[in-house]
């Protein structure tokens, strides 16, 4: 009976590892509160075990009980740092492409008017030959920032290279029209700077509207096509 009740020191280690930190706590401490009514009424204690094996139980176990909570709490941290970065673009900040494809299967699900907004800076390599890569990593982030600036858009992705991508929600053809079209001139009306002179910058955009059952790569493909056709009609143009 003395010894058997070390086997409880573990515990703890089962209770954080099965349910996690919130459940762990409250299942340790109800051990630890058993333990100590036991040690302060001292109810009979000794006809089972003397009072100080209880009492050195209940440090021994105390001190394994933090030792879980606080590997939990940086457990906790890494994992959500890590999965943060899973899903950050790395250079601006921004969502990246897995970020998309796992919001996408959500908002998939409860809206049923969903466009995509495909917009690709004009003639980015330009700003790269004639400015120097760092000045171009300057002006992809400085373009993320301008497109998260409006209301009606919650997150900015950046699809890769000079491309990124909204989604809008609840929203009619009009009102998508006109959202593209206020990002397309927020972005040409910026001065974007470098060490030898300021730099103007266009972007071109295609809409897709999400049709039913259709999968992302249908929906993605949809916007390039539209993006293509306002590359060809010049440039610094939204194309539905
Ligand atoms: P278009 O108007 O047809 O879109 O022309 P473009 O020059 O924008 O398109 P193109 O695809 O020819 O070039 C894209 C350039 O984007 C090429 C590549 O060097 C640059 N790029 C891609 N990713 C990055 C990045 O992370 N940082 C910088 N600075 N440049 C990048
Ligand atoms: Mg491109
Ligand atoms: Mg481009």
């Amino acid at each position: 009976m003395r010894a058997s009740i070390f086997w409880c020191m573990a515990l703890p280690i089962w209770y954080y590892s099965l349910f996690g930190l919130r459940k762990g706590f409250y299942f340790s401490a109800l051990v630890m509160a058993l333990s100590a009514a036991i040690l302060f009424t001292r109810a009979d204690t000794n006809l089972y075990m003397p009072y100080r094996t209880l009492f050195n139980f209940s440090l021994v176990y105390i001190a394994i009980w933090l030792v879980c909570h606080l590997y939990e709490v940086q457990r906790r941290k890494v994992s959500s740092f890590l999965h943060s970065l899973a899903l950050q673009d790395a250079l601006t900040g921004v969502c990246n492409r897995h970020a998309l494809e796992n919001d996408f299967a959500l908002i998939q699900k409860q809206f049923i008017h969903i466009h995509m907004l495909l917009i690709d800076i004009d003639r980015f390599k330009n700003i790269n030959d004639k400015f120097g890569h760092d000045i171009g990593d300057a002006v992809l982030i400085t373009v993320a920032n301008i497109l998260g600036q409006s209301k009606q858009v919650q997150e900015v992705y950046r699809l890769g290279g000079e491309e990124f991508i909204i989604l809008l929600k609840n929203m009619d053809h009009q009102q998508v029209s006109e959202e593209a079209e206020k990002i397309r001139q927020a972005i040409e009306d910026e001065t974007f700077h470098s060490h030898q002179e300021d730099i103007k910058l266009t972007v071109s955009i295609g809409i897709s509207s999400l049709q039913p059952e259709q999968e992302f790569n249908d929906f993605l493909r949809a916007a390039d096509e539209k993006l293509y056709q306002a590359k060809r009609e010049g440039r610094n143009k939204v194309c539905f």
